[in-house]
């Protein structure tokens, strides 16, 4: 669950993900245009249902077999690392890796990593078989994955040293917390921790990206001019607008915002330049850029904020209550004491896992605002619709709205071409209804 934590600052670069089969879309579309567009009066309902038609009835049943596979993955996650939990606790294990430190060094901060990483290692292995599952053979049973074995273990493998790196540096700082504030650790922890998240999110273009992609600035000019020309019209500075090798792990078409203050960067991927047209590309872009004008990456730092602050005011009371009752048992001494991670780990990851729609909430509606800058800014009703079905290959595209409440982190595909189609009925005008107003010249 830290590593969770972790990584949640990582969902800070905000992904507008799309694996994509590429042989699917260019038929259907074509064919979806003439039906939409030949309305004599365009209903913005019919057209989204017609685009949603589009999608042979074999495809849609594989993307909601996918999605809805990952409602039950977010419960055997919970399940499994709250057994791992309980099972370091009451085994005593935990307890013994506690000893072990304290048997190693007198002095009380060093016992924290000397606890750190064993349990790191500990818990990576005892979740390993649920992670190849879900991340290595799903995603190529689902066709999404372009990795064998050796590169995605290798990758995996660079991923457990920067949680040991990130977590322990989290931890020790979090301990000496809990040591010095018994009573108001929950304030200072909160503190510490959207600290933590600023840092790590300012360093993952730098320090962490680079880890596991390529990064390099946009090449061809038939596609880098119109996004800078909406770069520009939104003054995002330039240097922010890059593509990446994503293709070297997935087939899925995406893009994000990463970064945080000065190392915020707009990054499209390769497989979006191969599979894509261009007015579907500007509109991903747009919605991009929408995350950056809009300044989600510190608008959701202050949303996990208000998260952590009551998640862990929350551990306070309940921490006690356990420690009281099982401490004993379980060689735990209060929250100051590194043998109660996996408690402290099992209740927030409770706490998460309870809280998953008001999560996935928060950052949804975040996801739409960027949809609506991104309509207004590339104004391509259909190549939205066109991106939403590329979507829809791994994400449900007509969820009924509880399930889309519950588990969607962006908006369903139907609410997506909803909002396009919406847009299109509209017929903004784009400054031909002021002509005869112009701005006086001496002004
Ligand atoms: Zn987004």
């Amino acid at each position: 669950m830290i590593t969770r934590v972790i990584f949640l600052s990582l969902a800070v670069s905000l992904m507008f993900a799309a694996p994509t089969p590429a042989q699917q879309t260019a038929k259907q579309s074509a064919a979806t245009t003439i039906s939409v567009e030949s309305a004599t009066s365009f209903d913005p309902a019919a057209a989204t249902q017609a685009w949603l038609n589009t999608v042979p009835s074999e495809k849609r049943a594989k993307s909601d077999a996918y999605f809805e596979g990952g409602y039950w993955l977010i419960l055997w996650n919970f399940l499994l690392a709250g057994a791992i939990s309980i099972f370091l606790l009451a085994s005593r294990i935990s307890a013994r890796m506690r000893d072990f430190a304290e048997r190693r060094t007198l002095f009380g901060a060093i016992h924290v990593p000397l606890y750190a990483i064993p349990y790191f290692v500990l818990v990576y292995l005892l979740s390993f078989p649920l992670n190849l599952y879900e991340n290595f053979y799903r995603e190529h049973q689902y066709g999404f994955a372009t990795q064998s074995f050796i590169p995605w273990f290798r990758e995996q493998l660079i991923g457990l040293g920067l949680t040991l790196i990130i977590g322990t540096i989290l931890l020790i700082v979090l301990y000496a917390v809990f040591r010095h504030a018994a009573r108001t650790w929950w304030i200072w922890g909160t503190i510490v921790a959207v600290l933590f998240l600023c840092a790590v999110a300012f360093i993952a273009p730098i320090y962490i990206e680079p880890l596991f992609n390529t990064y390099k600035p946009l090449g061809n000019p038939e596609i880098r001019d119109p996004i800078l020309a909406m770069a520009r019209a939104n003054e995002i500075p330039v240097k922010q607008v890059f593509e990446v090798d994503a293709s070297r792990q997935t087939t899925r078409v995406s893009a994000n915002v990463s970064g945080f203050l000065g190392t915020t960067r707009i990054a499209l991927n390769d497989n979006l330049l191969k599979e894509c047209t261009l007015p579907e590309i500007r509109e991903v872009m747009a919605h991009e850029m929408g995350h950056y004008v809009l300044n989600h990456g510190a608008k959701l730092l202050t949303y996990f904020g208000i998260f952590i602050l009551i998640g862990f005011a929350l551990t306070r009371s309940l921490f006690e209550v356990v420690v009281k009752r099982w401490g004993a048992k379980w060689g735990v001494r209060g929250i100051a004491d590194p043998a109660g991670l996996p408690l402290l780990v099992l209740i927030l990851s409770t706490f998460i896992f309870v809280l998953t729609p008001f999560l996935n909430t928060v950052v949804r509606v975040t996801e739409r605002e960027a949809d609506a800058f991104g309509i207004n800014t590339s104004r391509e009703p259909d190549g939205m619709a066109k991106v939403a079905l590329k979507l829809g290959a791994y994400r449900k595209l007509d969820p009924t709205p509880l399930e889309e409440f519950i588990f969607f982190d962006h908006p369903s595909g139907r609410a997506r071409i909803r909002m396009a189609m919406d847009w299109k009925a509209a017929h903004l005008p784009a400054g031909e209804s002021s002509a005869g107003e112009s701005v006086p010249a001496s002004q």
